[in-house]
């Protein structure tokens, strides 16, 4: 029996730093896919279609839910966002492990269809150092970055139904946590029964 791979959800404020640890676990494990997500937000500077995200317009992005092809999708600062089903259920029976990086209403949605998904929320150290991470990152208008710092608090108080939370202070501090929790969860025991099987045959 072909081992499956493990679903691994990171959510957690906008600027907190998921994208360069997620970035970070797939360079040293390129077996790790991460799920490229459909969203109708404009394309930032640098973001190219296919590789950061689907670039859709309202209509491709309804026709997606109407003919099931997302797993999970949320409406996030005012543009939609979706997880492609297909992509993501392939290469976790391929064996590969799947990250997702998505919102919190998305990884509720994943939670109940695979409940042996792996929820990790991000946090910054600060609140300060959330807001100025934000703004040096230079990628977003004033106007957005104020109703992304609106959302904070909500997000947080949401956190509790995440199975880890990681503190974004230092990346490899970070990442040293993550690692050790996938390492953890590779060793579950439902995940394991395959192995099992295998020594008592
Ligand atoms: P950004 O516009 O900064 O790329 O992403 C905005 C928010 O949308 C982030 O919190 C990100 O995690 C979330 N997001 C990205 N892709 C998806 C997705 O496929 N589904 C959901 N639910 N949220 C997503």
């Amino acid at each position: 029996m072909q081992k499956q791979g493990i679903l691994i959800v990171f959510s957690g404020p906008s600027g907190v730093g998921k994208g360069s640890i997620c970035r970070a676990l797939i360079k040293e494990d390129p077996s790790i896919l991460l799920s490229v997500s459909a969203t109708t937000r404009s394309p930032r500077n640098g973001e190219v279609h296919g590789v950061d995200y689907y670039f859709l317009d309202t209509k491709s992005f309804q026709k997606m839910i109407e003919e099931d092809e997302l797993l999970e999708w949320a409406e996030v600062y005012g543009h939609y966002y979706g997880t492609p089903y297909r992509f993501l259920q392939e290469a976790l029976d391929r064996g590969n492990d799947v990250i997702l990086e998505i919102d919190i209403q998305g990884a509720l949605q994943v939670k109940e269809r695979f409940p042996m998904a792996v929820l990790i929320f991000v946090v910054p150290p600060s609140r300060l150092a959330l807001e100025s991470r934000l703004r040096a990152r230079g990628t977003d208008s004033n106007e957005e970055i104020e109703k992304r710092l609106r959302c904070i608090e909500c997000e947080i108080k949401m956190a509790c139904h995440y199975d880890y939370i990681v503190i974004n202070d230092e990346l490899p501090r970070a990442l040293a946590t993550v690692r050790a929790i996938i390492t953890a969860e590779k060793a579950r025991s439902q995940r394991c029964q395959f192995l099992l099987r295998d020594l008592l045959s």
